[in-house]
């Protein structure tokens, strides 16, 4: 197994979690861009975006739910928070198994870089 999202979900290689169930695990970035940045990552390896099926759109509504949980958990909800999914080059993805960030505890600005 090569994909290292894969490998954290597996607790292979290490990870700071915040969060596990039976299909999600959500970690903190290693490279955080706000005070609050974690990751959350289906346990199946979806590559992109792009290859996600209709049966997986439970799975996506349970990552953005967990999104908004663990925002609320840190205090976030009110303030605000930001959740972007990257999809390919232009967009950034240089881990190819979806994720969602969740970022907080700073302003964002709109449009995005
Ligand atoms: P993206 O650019 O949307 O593909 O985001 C990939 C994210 O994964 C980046 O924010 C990285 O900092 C983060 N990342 C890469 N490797 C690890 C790792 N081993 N543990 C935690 N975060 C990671
Ligand atoms: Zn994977």
């Amino acid at each position: 197994m090569s994909c290292i999202f894969c490998r954290i979900a597996a607790g292979e290689i290490p990870a700071t979690k915040v969060h596990e169930d039976d299909r999600l695990v959500a970690f903190k970035d290693l490279n955080p861009q706000a005070p609050l940045h974690v990751l959350i990552v289906p346990r199946e390896h979806v590559v992109t975006l792009n290859e996600l099926k209709p049966s997986q759109d439970a799975l996506v509504g349970e990552m953005i739910r967990l999104a908004g949980s663990l925002a609320k958990a840190q205090g976030y909800d009110a303030s605000g928070y930001r959740t972007v999914f990257n999809c390919n080059a232009d967009a950034g993805q240089t881990v190819f198994h979806i994720h969602l960030h969740v970022l907080a505890g700073r302003k964002f600005g709109w449009p995005p870089g």
